[in-house]
This record gives C-alpha cells, structure tokens and sequence, in this order.
C-alpha cells in the first residue's frame, strides 16, 4: 500500500495522528524534501530507508514505489501541507493506477490555514466574506487565462496565494486592478509553523516593499482581503436571538 500523506505546514505536531502512524510503520519514506521537515523522519523506524523526491523524476518515484510495493513494502509518499493542493500527487495516482498498485490519500493541514492561524485571522466572516479562493500566480506552470489574479480579485472574496511571493510586485499590480483600491489589506505569512516564521503585514500599496525589505522570496503565503481588518458582523450561529438544531433561542 502507498499512502500520501500530508506532512503539515512545518510543525512536526502539525501532521496528522494517522499521518504520523503511517510514518512510523513505513518501510519506506518518499519526502518532498524542499519544504517537507526533515524532522518527521525521526518518527520512523531505524531499517527504514528515506527518499529525498528533490533530486527525483516522476518516473524514478514511481519506480522506487513499484519495488518496494512487490516487496510487500508500506511506502509513506510524504507531502508538504495537505497532498492535494499543488501535490502533484494526482500524475502519481494515474501511474499506480495504471500497475493496479493500491494507495490512500491522508490530508493534512495546510499552510493556507496554518498562514490564516499564525495572524489570528478567520477567512469567512459575516458581511466581509464567505468564499476563500486558493490560487497562484503563473510561473512556469501556466494559470488558465479565466482564473488570472485580475479576475479572482474581481470577486473581493478572501484569498491565499500559494507560489507567487517572488512577484510580489506582479501579484500586488494584479490585485489593485480587480479590487480598484490599494487598501486592501495583505499578510504575508513566511514559513507558517516553523521556529523562523514571519509575519508581514500591510495593506496592496505597502506590501510589495515590505517583502523586498525582509528578502522574502519562498515559502509564503500571500493571504488578502478584509478579512484582515477589523470590520465584520457577530455570527447568527451564536447569536442569543438566534435558534438552531441544538439550542433553543435565549434572547
Ligand atoms: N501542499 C502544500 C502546498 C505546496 S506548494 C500545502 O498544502 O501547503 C508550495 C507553496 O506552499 C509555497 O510556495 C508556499 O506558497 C506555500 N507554503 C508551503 N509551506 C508553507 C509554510 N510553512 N508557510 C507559508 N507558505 C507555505
């Protein structure tokens, strides 16, 4: 059995309890090792072998699961966050499929949410919003024209951009143009969970600077919309005048 799991955002506590007993039962460890903590190896056993994807191709990860797979092998497929936001797990899915090798998908928290709890923030709040869109901008893996920054920000829904923060400047452009305003405000979130995270806060005007400041060039999430700031309305769901299945109304 192959099992993608998602390793969390860094926090070696942040993997799921399932997560981390697929890791300690694994014969074999396939990490994504640029973002993925070595840390999470020390829960393995010590005669199991660890495989750093970094330096791999797609077919040379397939293989490596194949082997251990017809060797009665546990294969743990570690991924950064939760596998099935910009995974690339699925071009894996197919292969395996294709061998009939069986597999399972463990989610994880990823650092979308992890970026939204390192700001104390709520994505979805009354009269602000009530829709998160995850996106990136296009690098080398194109964007589909009706999804550009432009566009989504159109909506005025929260976001969090995944893989852009090194054209921060691009992004920042990209969004005034949907929102038609420069105050909205903006967190970029550096290494959400780890010992050296850090947190910038601004608004479209000031952000650009502020990333280029501090250097930030990876591993960051770029949250936006006013979810940030101080307006909402409270929640009907704990309003006193308010009844639901399971509380009658106190008001
Ligand atoms: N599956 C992962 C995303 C992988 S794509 C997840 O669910 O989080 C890699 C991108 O994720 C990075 O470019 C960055 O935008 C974001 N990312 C990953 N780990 C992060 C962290 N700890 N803090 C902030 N952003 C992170």
């Amino acid at each position: 059995m192959i099992s993608f799991v998602g390793a969390g955002p860094g926090d070696l506590d942040l993997i799921t309890v399932k997560g981390r007993k697929l890791m300690e039962e694994a014969d074999l460890v396939i990490y994504a090792g640029s973002l993925v903590s070595q840390g999470h190896l020390k829960f393995c056993r010590e005669d199991s072998t660890a495989m750093n994807s970094a330096s791999m191709t797609l077919e040379e990860v397939v293989h490596a699961m194949e082997e251990a797979f017809k060797n009665g092998e546990k294969v743990v497929r570690l991924h950064t966050g939760d596998p099935t936001i910009y995974g690339a797990i699925r071009e894996q899915i197919r292969e395996l499929e294709r061998r009939g090798i069986p597999y399972q998908v463990i989610p994880g928290v990823s650092s979308f949410t992890a970026a939204c709890a390192a700001i104390n923030r709520e994505f979805t709040l009354p009269g602000v919003s009530q829709t998160v869109i995850l996106t990136r901008m296009e690098g080398r893996t194109p964007v589909p024209e009706r999804e550009a920054l432009e566009n989504l920000a159109r909506h005025q829904s929260s976001m969090a951009i995944f893989l852009s923060v090194k054209e921060i400047d691009k992004v920042v452009g990209k969004l005034a143009k949907g929102y038609g305003r420069w105050d909205v405000p903006v967190a970029v979130v550096y290494k959400a969970s780890w010992e050296d995270q850090r947190i910038l806060l601004g608004t479209l005007e000031d952000i650009g600077e502020k990333v280029r400041n501090e250097k930030i060039e990876k591993t960051a999430q770029i949250l936006v919309g006013d979810f940030i700031g101080e307006q909402f309305h409270r929640s009907l769901l704990y309003d006193p005048g308010f009844s639901h299945m399971y509380r009658s109304e106190k008001g």
